[in-house]
């Protein structure tokens, strides 16, 4: 057993596997600018998520702005400060407004009967997150946006391969983003994909994703947001082990769930109805009142014994655009309070029930009961 875990760990092939995945591009001498290893990885991704209009872009955040290019996106979003600052980021950048909403307390995602109030005549979207792999309200939400006319984009960096009722997370809304970071359930180093309702977007977003160009035609100043043969290469690869990569993780997830599920004052994440999961995190959040020591304690008792946990996610976005203005952190309570509150165990293909009981013996030392 590892003495030493840190929260993450890519999930990898055989060495043997990626150099045979990438002789071709030796051969061919093909390195980027959608090759055979790009088209191949579009098709088997669409097949896998059960989707079309799928285009792979160079990571997850740079998907997320070409989404917001290729929809005209303008005025205000709203969105949650709860995410990874990539979904609050692409939308200031973009130069629109985020307009932060609350989170629901059971599965940490955007709560529906607070959108509304939200709404101006400036909103043009909805962007939901759909938080350590749980699924949105998407029935609520697409209701709120039909009313209002708005357009509903999901970052799904979490949501890879999950369903509800055997739907895929990459057919809701408008248009979902994708992150294949190193960290994530599935990964191609670094990448992402962009998935589109309609498939004119999916012509649209392969040109703001390469500088604009149509042929020889300039009619927009894109960006540069390719993917290249290499990180294609490692997506076919890793998508081969996926099911195993999944399976591993469900098992140490298992094991948090029944060595923690007891414990006063330790709140975890729902498990939804209906809905097959990627087993992407593990989120505990602690009552420090009840359970007698707080998030941070926990994360340095950890930290003694060379375990990383982290606080995934503090401080909230709306903190860092506000430069320390409390007032926009205050308008979401329930979103501050998790944030303050939360920590992610290690959670990674591999990492065993042992290990995940060695973490549990930790935490479980820390609580009052045990005193
Ligand atoms: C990872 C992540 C992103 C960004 O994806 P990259 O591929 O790293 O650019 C965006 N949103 C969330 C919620 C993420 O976890």
């Amino acid at each position: 057993m590892d003495s030493k875990i840190l929260v993450t760990r890519s999930s990898m092939p055989s060495f043997e596997e990626y150099c045979n995945e990438i002789k071709e591009i030796w051969d061919s001498r093909w390195l980027t600018n959608s090759g055979v290893k790009h088209q191949t990885l579009e098709k088997e991704l669409s097949a896998f998520l059960g989707v079309s209009n799928l285009a792979l872009c160079v990571n997850g955040h740079q998907a997320l702005e070409c989404i917001i290019e290729v929809l005209g996106l303008k005025g205000e979003v709203i969105t949650t400060p709860f995410t990874f600052v990539s979904t609050t980021n692409a939308i200031v950048r973009k130069g629109l407004k985020p307009v932060f909403c609350d989170i629901k307390k059971d599965d940490f995602t955007i709560d529906p009967e607070k959108i509304e109030a939200l709404i101006t005549e400036k909103t043009s979207a909805i962007m939901p997150v759909h938080v350590y792999g749980n699924l949105c309200d998407d029935e609520a939400i697409s209701k709120i946006a039909q009313k209002y006319n708005l357009k509903v984009i999901y970052d799904a960096a979490h949501a890879f391969g999950v369903k509800r009722n055997g739907v895929s997370s990459a057919s809701l809304g408008d248009a979902s983003m994708f992150s294949f970071h190193a960290t994530k359930v599935f990964h191609s180093i670094e990448g992402g994909a962009a998935v589109f309702k309609d498939s004119e977007n999916y012509a649209l977003i392969n040109q703001w994703k390469n500088f604009g160009i149509n042929g020889e035609e300039l009619q927009f100043f894109g960006g540069n947001s390719k993917m290249n043969e290499f990180a294609a290469a490692m997506g076919l690869c890793n998508l081969r082990h996926l099911a195993s990569a999944i399976a591993s993780r469900k098992e140490v997830v298992m094991r948090y769930r029944e060595r923690l599920e007891g414990i006063k004052g330790l709140t975890l994440s729902a498990v939804q109805k209906n809905v097959e999961s990627n087993y992407a995190y593990f989120p505990v959040v602690f009552d420090p009142a009840v359970f007698g020591s707080n998030r941070d304690d926990v994360l340095n008792a950890l930290g003694k014994q060379g375990i990383g946990a982290r606080k995934y996610f503090y401080p909230l976005t709306s903190s860092v655009i506000a430069f320390g203005d409390k007032s926009l952190v205050e308008k979401t309570p329930i979103a501050e309070n998790i944030s303050q509150n939360v920590l992610c165990l290690p959670l990674y293909e591999g990492l065993g029930t042992q290990n995940a009981d060695r973490i549990c013996n930790i935490i479980a030392a820390l609580g009052k009961e045990s005193l």
